[in-house]
Order: structure tokens, then C-alpha cells, then sequence
């Protein structure tokens, strides 16, 4: 057993230096414990370079641990009355409230998107454990009496046991919180294992949340590959939600799904935003370049490929508007007023977004906008890209198929709605688009014949609220059940049918 400790964990400081950065406990059993691994991960504060806290890589046994710990907490928390657990989430959500702002200071710290966009995200994380306070009416089931003479059959949802989650880095504080309050409001226990790049706002999260569940109900376990792989195949994990890109998504979807689990696993995207001939231009590039440009380009709905439809005229007018968008955005630190894009998260990914760049100027594309290079003298250690268009890219280039996560717009012009739609049908991932147009014949024409996925008609992130299923098809997604709103009832929960008549 690795030892326990009885303080909960260090607050990390802002712009440590690496030895001075503490290196994070998992959260088992009701404590914070010290993981069993060897070696580590360093977390940046992307913005300025710093180290400022240390990810253990943890191992199986840690895993097993955290399992064992809400395999033995499952009995009592199922038989917990539907209604006290749903008082825990209220009582989670009042602490999360308390400390929004702080906690949107971790995510800009760990991850780097502006104070605005971290505050979004932690209030998108919030609104999902207020779906989950509802559980009492959500998980209901029902029933019919007489389905024969003098027999009635009843349908009840109950928990299965232990189901993980596993995150990816770009929204440290919400992702798993699209997850963990309806696996624990239906009665399941849960065990998180946070991005090792980010994993301080669950960190937070967890000590703001441990005193409103019994020990066990929730676990942390720190860690990269093992800690997933140990999830994935553990005898006792009745289910797996895992979100990132698509290479990881497919592998745990086959890893699980072989190990007999409920998986639900979300991958990587490229997203078309189409913009018609009658879109309303003025109310619309805004919210286009927020899509592309927002969270740095690091989002899974960012709208990185805009796809005109109509004459040259109209490809002009979209391109210097969006040209002039992107001109407007102030590049910095996350933190500081003003700032409208924060740093990429690692100095890898900055290089990996570069050398998209040149690919794509290999590729013949027009640089109408060069990003590289782009300073930001006030801190000089971050990880920085500046916002970056591409004009006539040629769909079949890797800017304008493979996922960049990074600020890089590809433009590309199309005659007709037909062939835009046959664009998102030739891309093996789909996971959101938009259409923006005055038309309601288009748009409904564009949301019927789009590929099933996430579609927003004049809306730039096609983002579903914690009451609706959140998910895309094709490599964007591996599964049956999406997450959150009924289909996260769905996915933690399994129906019981019970048919009886009495003599
Ligand atoms: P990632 O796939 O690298 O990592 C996600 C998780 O998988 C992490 O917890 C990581 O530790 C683990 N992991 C990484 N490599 C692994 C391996 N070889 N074996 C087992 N586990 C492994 O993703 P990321 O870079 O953290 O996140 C960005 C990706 O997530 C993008 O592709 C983005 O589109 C995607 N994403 C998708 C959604 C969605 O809703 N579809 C939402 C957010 C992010």
C-alpha cells in the first residue's frame, strides 16, 4: 500500500521554479495518497514556461487501489437514497460556485486559454452537476400494471459499480465533469484520471468535493498510459468515458470494449464552418474567428476549416473580414486583461503547429496570414502562436484535413451547399459543423444532410448544455451512448425489469 498522508495537498504557486514544483497526490479511498510511480511528468504554466507542479506517471497498482477503494465504497453509496446523493451535488456545486474564480485561475494557469474562456468552461462544468441534482426525476424509471391479469412489471434504472473516466488536456476542469456527477448522482463510484499535462483543477476540484461524498465514492489517479490501460482492463470497472484524440479514442474503445466494459470514448476532429453567399457577415465573422481562434485553436468543435459557398466576391469579403478578426486578437497571458488568446500548451505542440505551417505552404496553400513567429516580449518563456490564415487549401493537404489543434484557419470556396456537404462527408471524423446563412431552406437542408454530429446554424461552436448529449460519429466517436444529459443516465445505469404478481 503506498503511505497515507493526512494534510490535503500543497496549493501549487504560480511560476515555480521545477525542483521547488510539488509533485501531486491521488486521491484514493478518501485521502490524498503519494502514487506509486517512479517518474513524472512536469506541468507548465504555458504563458511563462514555469514549471509549476509535478504529474506522477502512476502505475497499476495505483489503479488497483483506486478501484478497490470504490468497489468497497459501491454498496452503501447505491443504497444512498436517490435524493441525498442528489443533496451531495448540490452540495458539490455550492463549493464550486464559492470557488469559481480560483478555480478558473488554475485552468488559465495549468492550461493557458484567457480567464473568460476558463470561467466558461468551469461554468460548463457546473451546469452539469445542476443536470445531475435532478436525478431523482431523471432516473426514473416505469411501469404498467395488468400486462397480464394480476401481474404488473415495473422498469427500474439502477448503478452498475466502478466506472472511469480519462481526460485529454484541453478543458482540465469540464471535461470531467461532463461525467463524474451523473455516474455519482445514479450511484455508481468513479475513478478520474486527469490529463498528465493538467492536472491541477481536479486536484482542486477533489478537495473541494471530498467532504460531500463518503471516502471511495470518488478517486484521482495521476498518470499516462498505465493508469489508462490499467482502467481499461481491470475486471472490477463496469464502464469507461474516455475523451481525446482519435488514435487513443480507438484504442480504449477496443481495449475496453474487449475487456467486456461499457465504453463511451470521444476522439480528435476537423470541423467545417460553411459560410453562404446570404450570411449575414456582419454579425457572423466574429463568432466564426471565435471558433477557430477561441482556446487558442486547442478545442475539439474549433471551426479550423471555413468553407465559402458562392462566387469570388463573396470569398473576398469572407477572407479580408476574417483576416482583419484574427489581426484584432491580442496574443498573450491568459491572466492578463485584454488578452484575448492565450499560449498553445507545450512548446511541442507550438513546434507541431509551426510545422503545419510549412506543410501547408508546401502544399500550395496561400499564407495570407503568418502566425510564427508571433512575440509576446512581456513573456518571453511562453508558448505562443499567433493567429494564422490559409487561403485556398486544397482539402485533400494535411492543413486541411488533419486535426492542428492549434490557431490555424483554412479557407476554401465551394459552388453549392452540395459540394460543401460533400467535404464533411469525405473527412473521416465528424464531430461539429456549422452553417451560417439567411436561409432556412439551406440551413435546414444542412442540418439534415450533414453527417451525424454536432451542427450549428449560426452558432460557431456547436456545443451542447450538460441536458443534451455531447458527441460526434465516424472517428470522432467510438460507442453507443453519448455523454451527458439522458444518454449519460443511459451509460451509467442498467435497466432492471421486474414482472411480478402476488397470490
Ligand atoms: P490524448 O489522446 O493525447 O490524451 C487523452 C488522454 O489519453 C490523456 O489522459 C492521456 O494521458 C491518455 N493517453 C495518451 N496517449 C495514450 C496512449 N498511448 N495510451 C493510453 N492512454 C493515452 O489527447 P490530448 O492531446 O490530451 O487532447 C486533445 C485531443 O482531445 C484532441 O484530439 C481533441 O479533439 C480531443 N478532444 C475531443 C473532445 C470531444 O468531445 N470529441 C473533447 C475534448 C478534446
Amino acid at each position: 500500500m503506498a503511505p497515507e498522508v493526512s494534510t490535503a495537498p500543497d496549493r501549487i504557486a504560480p511560476g515555480g521554479s521545477a525542483s521547488a514544483a510539488p509533485l501531486l497526490r491521488d486521491f484514493v479511498g478518501g485521502k490524498w495518497v503519494e502514487s506509486r510511480a517512479t517518474s513524472h511528468v512536469d506541468v507548465f504554466n504555458p504563458a511563462t514556461g514555469a514549471v509549476i507542479a509535478k504529474t506522477p506517471l502512476g502505475t497499476r497498482a495505483d489503479v488497483d487501489a483506486a478501484v478497490a477503494a470504490a468497489k468497497a465504497a459501491f454498496p452503501a453509496w447505491k443504497a444512498t437514497p436517490v435524493a441525498e446523493r442528489a443533496r451531495a451535488m448540490f452540495a458539490f456545486k455550492s463549493r464550486l460556485e464559492e470557488h469559481f474564480d480560483e478555480l478558473a485561475r488554475i485552468v488559465t494557469t495549468e492550461h493557458g486559454k484567457t480567464l473568460d474562456e476558463s470561467r466558461g468552461s468551469v461554468r460548463r462544468g457546473i451546469e452539469a452537476v445542476e443536470v445531475a441534482c435532478g436525478m431523482p426525476s431523471m432516473m426514473m424509471g416505469y411501469g404498467l400494471e395488468d400486462i397480464s391479469r394480476g401481474i404488473d412489471c415495473d422498469v427500474h434504472r439502477q448503478p452498475m459499480g466502478v466506472f472511469g473516466a480519462i481526460a485529454p488536456f484541453n478543458f482540465p476542469a469540464m471535461v470531467p465533469l461532463w461525467f463524474l456527477p451523473f455516474a455519482v448522482a445514479t450511484g455508481n463510484t468513479f475513478v478520474v484520471k486527469p490529463s498528465e499535462l493538467v492536472p491541477l483543477s481536479q486536484k482542486r476540484i477533489h478537495e473541494l468535493l471530498q467532504d460531500c461524498v463518503p471516502p471511495g465514492v470518488v478517486n484521482v489517479v495521476n498518470g499516462g498510459a498505465d493508469v489508462v490501460n490499467g482502467l481499461c482492463e481491470h475486471p472490477d470497472v463496469k464502464g469507461v468515458s474516455f475523451v481525446g484524440s482519435t488514435p487513443v479514442a480507438k484504442h480504449v474503445y477496443r481495449t475496453a470494449s474487449q475487456a467486456g466494459k461499457r465504453v463511451q470514448a470521444l476522439g480528435g476532429a476537423k470541423n467545417f464552418i460553411v459560410v453562404m453567399a446570404d450570411a449575414d457577415l456582419e454579425k457572423s465573422i466574429g463568432i466564426v474567428s471565435e471558433s477557430c481562434y477561441g482556446c487558442a485553436g486547442e478545442r475539439c468543435l474549433a471551426g479550423s476549416v471555413v468553407v465559402t459557398v458562392g462566387g469570388a466576391s463573396h470569398h473576398a469579403a469572407v477572407r479580408e473580414r476574417l483576416v482583419a478578426a484574427a489581426r484584432a486578437i491580442k496574443v498573450g497571458d491568459g491572466l492578463e486583461p485584454g488578452v484575448t488568446m492565450g499560449p498553445v500548451i507545450r512548446e511541442t505542440a507550438r513546434r507541431r503547429i509551426l510545422d503545419y505551417v510549412e506543410r501547408g505552404l508546401a502544399e500550395g496553400a496561400e499564407l495570407v496570414l503568418d502566425g510564427r513567429g508571433h512575440a509576446v516580449p512581456e513573456r518571453p518563456g511562453g508558448f505562443f502562436v499567433g493567429p494564422t490564415v490559409f487561403d485556398r487549401v486544397p482539402p485533400r493537404s494535411a492543413i486541411g484535413r488533419e486535426e492542428i489543434f492549434g490557431p490555424i484557419l483554412s479557407l476554401m470556396n465551394v459552388p453549392d451547399l452540395a459540394s460543401a456537404l460533400a467535404l464533411l462527408h469525405g473527412h473521416p471524423q465528424a464531430n461539429a459543423t456549422s452553417i451560417f446563412t439567411a436561409s432556412g431552406k439551406s440551413a435546414r437542408a444542412f442540418a439534415s444532410q450533414a453527417p451525424p454530429t454536432m451542427v450549428g446554424v449560426n452558432v460557431g461552436v456547436a456545443a451542447p448544455m450538460a441536458f443534451f448529449p455531447f458527441g460526434g460519429s465516424k472517428e470522432s466517436f467510438f460507442g453507443d451512448v453519448k455523454a451527458h444529459g439522458r444518454d449519460g443516465i443511459a451509460f451509467y445505469t442498467d435497466q432492471k425489469v421486474v414482472i411480478e404478481r402476488w397470490f
